[in-house]
């Protein structure tokens, strides 16, 4: 028998470097920016839901994720109470990051070119996600 529950959530980083990719460790973790254009979900079209690939948090409907041509995953918006936002002045820019609400992991930025209804481009990494079909 397990002396305690095991977390959802690692306690340490060296747990969290245990559980993901490096990939996905320096992008949730250390907030790093996948190269564009190599993400594998950045052109998947199937219905479904984006989740935390950290934690696995629900985050992203399919329905609303549409083409962007910037070169990564793009949403006009997230699902209602799982992402948080903050100010991110790094690199010389002052950008809104987007966040995982339940890990605290790195998703991507928030910029205000998207389109309808929302106006809103949830520019998110492709390392940061887990794909969840609905077929
Ligand atoms: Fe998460």
């Amino acid at each position: 028998m397990p002396r305690k529950k095991k977390s959802d959530i690692p306690e340490s980083e060296d747990e969290w470097k245990r559980r993901l990719t490096p990939e996905q460790y320096r992008v949730l973790r250390g907030k790093d920016t996948e190269i564009p254009f190599t993400g594998k979900l950045l052109f998947n079209k199937e219905k479904g839901t984006y989740s935390c690939a950290a934690c696995g948090a629900e985050l992203f409907s399919s329905e609303t994720k549409y083409d962007s041509d910037c070169g990564w995953p793009s949403f006009y918006a997230p699902l209602k109470d799982k992402v948080e936002l903050h100010e991110d002045k790094s690199l010389g820019m002052v950008r809104i990051e987007v966040t995982c609400k339940k890990c605290g992991g790195h998703l991507g930025h928030v910029f205000d070119d998207g389109p309808k209804p929302t106006g809103k481009r949830y520019c998110i990494n492709s390392a940061s996600l887990a794909f969840i079909s609905k077929t």
